[in-house]
């Protein structure tokens, strides 16, 4: 009995020391023979000529971009690291060959993987000009625009521009990249006047539109609602949308009811009318001068019905100085109206800072503007 005992018990003790050892070879097979990862044979025989057959080794790792730029022939020991990070994408012939000028251009996978899986249209645009940090933050944004993707590099790259919009040190050392995507889409890399983009009269109805030296009203276009501003607070005859002049008329009161008083000094301009204006500051003032404060004709706010240049208790146009400026500043949103060229934004408004000059958007939207602390311009450029 014994001794059966001391057998079984033999036989077990080896039956663990075989199992045990088999488990330590294999692990021993597994950890230290060279594997193939799933690559094809011909790819292994390119990184053991090529002395890179450890590395991968080390990578433990798939990658099939890796394998398509060996079998293209077209792979760089540089960029291994990239190669297998970088996500391959089916259907595109010119995948590897276009990943590596990209690699060349200092482009990282990371930011490879991005540019194809957001805007695979425009892989080109990337190429043909000089590694730009910016563009993987460019398309984060929310108003990026595809197509202007090739603006937004050049007017980054385009210094003069920058330094003759940007008249301030201040303005260029807060300059970002969201400022290139606004302004480009503001249309500001292009000259004032330069590509009208002709308003409908059924665009121009709408209490949003924007008009600048961009956007630009048809001659004849009339808004259908004017209506004339109480003589209370305006000068004789002074014209608004419906809306706009209620709604100055509510605001007047309101700060009369504080000890403020501001008139509606210069309304609703006909096109005929804003045409004669800009042609006498014109002969007054010279052409340049002219320019940062008057619109030309069909670009002006004026014809909307929707822009009032305000006035102070002593009826002259209201000043950065006075109480009525600053109660106005404080409370206009609430209304609907927002101060239009403010200071210090005269790069991107196009005019001088307008201390009387005040827009109509309804109280909804002038209160959106005014939180969001850009101008109208700005706002618009990244709401389209
Ligand atoms: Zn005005």
């Amino acid at each position: 009995m014994k001794t059966n005992k001391k057998r079984k018990l033999k036989k077990k003790r080896v039956l663990l020391i075989i199992i045990i050892i088999v488990l330590i070879i294999s692990s021993l097979i597994y950890f230290f023979i060279p594997k193939n990862y799933g690559y094809k044979r011909r790819v292994i025989e390119v990184f053991k000529e090529e002395n890179i057959y450890e590395k991968i080794q080390e990578k433990k790792k798939y990658s099939k971009t890796l394998e398509m730029a060996v079998l293209n022939n077209n792979f760089n020991e540089k960029y291994l690291d990239e190669y297998l990070e970088i996500n391959y994408v089916e259907n595109d012939s010119n995948f590897i060959d276009d990943i590596n000028k990209l690699l060349s251009l200092g482009y990282k996978s990371k930011e490879i993987n991005t540019f194809y899986e957001t805007i695979p249209n425009s892989i080109s645009v990337i190429i043909n000009n000089n590694y730009n940090a910016n563009i993987t933050n460019y398309i984060g944004l929310n108003y990026f625009i595809e197509d202007n993707l090739e603006r937004y590099i050049n007017y980054e790259n385009n210094e003069d521009k920058l330094n003759s919009v940007y008249n301030t040190d201040e303005i260029k050392e807060n300059y970002t990249y969201e400022d290139t995507v606004t302004f480009v889409n503001a249309y500001l890399d292009k000259d004032y006047y330069s590509n009208d983009i002709k308003l409908s009269d059924e665009e121009a109805q709408n209490i949003d539109v924007i008009v600048n030296k961009y956007y630009k009203l048809s001659e004849d276009y009339e808004p259908y609602d004017l209506v004339t501003i109480d003589s209370s607070f305006a000068t004789e005859n002074q014209r608004l949308r419906k809306d706009a002049a209620t709604k100055f008329e509510e605001m007047a009161m309101e700060a009369k009811d504080s000890g403020i008083k501001i008139y509606a000094g210069s309304t609703y301009r006909s096109y005929d009318y804003q045409k004669n204006l800009y042609e006498r500051y014109v002969l007054q003032d010279g052409f340049i001068e002219a320019e940062t404060y008057s619109a030309r004709a069909g670009y002006s706010e004026h014809q909307l019905g929707l822009a009032v240049d305000v006035l102070n208790s002593k009826w002259e146009y209201l000043s950065e100085n006075d109480n009525e400026y600053e109660w106005l500043i404080n409370n206009s949103y609430k209304f609907g109206f927002i101060l239009r060229y403010p200071r210090g934004k005269e790069y991107i408004t196009g005019y001088m800072f307008e201390d009387w000059h005040f827009r109509y958007l309804g109280v909804e939207l002038a209160t959106k503007v005014k939180e969001s602390g850009l101008t109208y311009d700005e706002y618009i450029a990244r709401k389209m």
